[in-house]
């Protein structure tokens, strides 16, 4: 047998793996690294150079049966690019133990990853073009634990009277579709449609592109550099230990808020949905009422979002209220709102080649804007 020439690399933004053994190409053994300071994994991201083109590979992730969300294994498809542009889908397989996929390539190397990354040099660029051709400011800048920013941006002039619309997102560092999403929202605005004038006669956005920079950067799935979870902090969040929640927290008592939306990307279950602060004390009749009339509506714009699937409702008084969505709803007695995109794919739309997607990310989220364009007279 020839020496194999197989290297994988994952010391770089968002990379996460370890070498178990890659002597053989049709063995190469891996392992995901669990989050700093917690005991989570899920979130992988490696490249492989020196592979033979034409030639059989078989990559094992050896360790995915004990990850956080180990039956989310079932169904899912990794992600696999050539370029970093475009991804792909390469079909896989979960025994118990391993997720296991094949690959014959048709360059000698690529990169493998849970989910379409979205990279800290794409944030950088998105920043930029809010600020630049989107007509956002930069109201704020929080700094997480490592010190990389967190800009809150607002699409409006501020003034008084008008709807405040909070969108944050990633939290769950290993959730990139979240950011895509923002891309989305970011994009659309550039656009400057009739629809969405009408949102911002009436409404200003206040924008969080990327609340766990820290968490993405080092391949984490789940928390921040401390090992904390940010979307369990929501009560007692502290300079110390999730200056990335004390931060928006801050900002939301110095504007207000109407109307949040938390993003996030759900491992298991393969469609979009949301879930909402049903469960909390002071929960209302009318917050019932905006989250019924938001769900129509989005269902009926796109395929892309349905009702039937989610995550079973909380019993009323028993909302975790360390969560985003049901601290921010407590708080402010608004319309609240997390907002899960699959992992995998939307099963009422499959589409084999790319699985969900950044691009469909993106498509949501311009779609959420229409429904808070209809939504935005009766929010109060
Ligand atoms: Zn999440």
């Amino acid at each position: 047998m020839t020496q194999s020439l197989i290297a994988i690399n994952a010391d770089f933004d968002s990379g996460n793996i370890s070498v178990v053994d890659a002597s053989d190409p049709q063995h190469i053994k891996l392992a995901i690294r669990p989050d700093t300071n917690s005991q989570h994994f899920q979130w992988f991201h490696f490249k492989v150079d020196g592979m033979q083109v034409g030639q059989p590979h078989s990559f094992s992730l050896t360790n995915a049966g004990q990850s956080s969300y180990n039956r989310a294994w079932t169904g899912y498809n990794a992600a696999a690019s050539y370029d970093q542009k475009t991804w792909f889908r390469v079909p896989s397989t979960f025994d118990g133990k391993a997720l296991n996929f094949d690959l014959t390539p048709t360059e000698p190397h690529i990169w493998f990853a849970y989910f379409e990354p979205y990279s800290r040099e794409r944030h950088q660029w998105l920043i930029d073009q809010a600020l630049n051709n989107a007509g956002a400011v930069l109201l704020a800048t929080g700094k997480s634990i490592e010190g990389r920013d967190i800009p809150l941006l607002r699409k409006g002039d501020g003034a008084e009277g008008k709807r405040k619309i909070w969108v944050i997102a990633q939290q769950h560092p290993g959730e990139h579709m979240a950011e895509w999403f923002m891309e989305g929202i970011i994009e659309r605005l550039q656009q400057n449609d009739t629809e969405l004038a009408g949102l911002l006669e009436k409404a200003d956005l206040y924008l969080v592109p990327h609340m766990n920079p820290d968490g993405s950067f080092r391949g984490h799935l789940r928390t921040n550099a401390l090992g904390k979870d940010l979307n369990r902090t929501w009560q007692d969040a502290t300079p110390e230990l999730s200056p990335e929640v004390f931060f928006v927290k801050a900002q939301m008592e110095k504007y207000g808020v109407d109307m949040f939306l938390d993003v996030h990307g759900d491992e298991e279950i393969p469609y979009v949905f949301t879930a909402a602060c049903e469960g909390n004390p002071g929960y209302t009749d009318k917050q019932k009422e905006l989250e019924a009339d938001f769900r129509t509506r989005l269902s009926g714009l796109t395929k892309d979002f349905q009702t039937r699937y989610g995550y079973p409702r909380s019993t009323p008084g028993n909302a975790n209220m360390n969560l985003a969505c049901n601290s921010v709803g407590e708080r402010y007695k608004c319309l609240a709102l997390t907002l899960e995109m699959p992992f995998k794919d939307n099963d009422d739309a499959p589409n084999p080649l790319t699985g969900w997607s950044g691009e469909r990310s993106k498509q949501l989220a311009k779609d959420v804007l229409t429904t808070l364009a209809q939504m935005v007279p009766v929010l109060r």
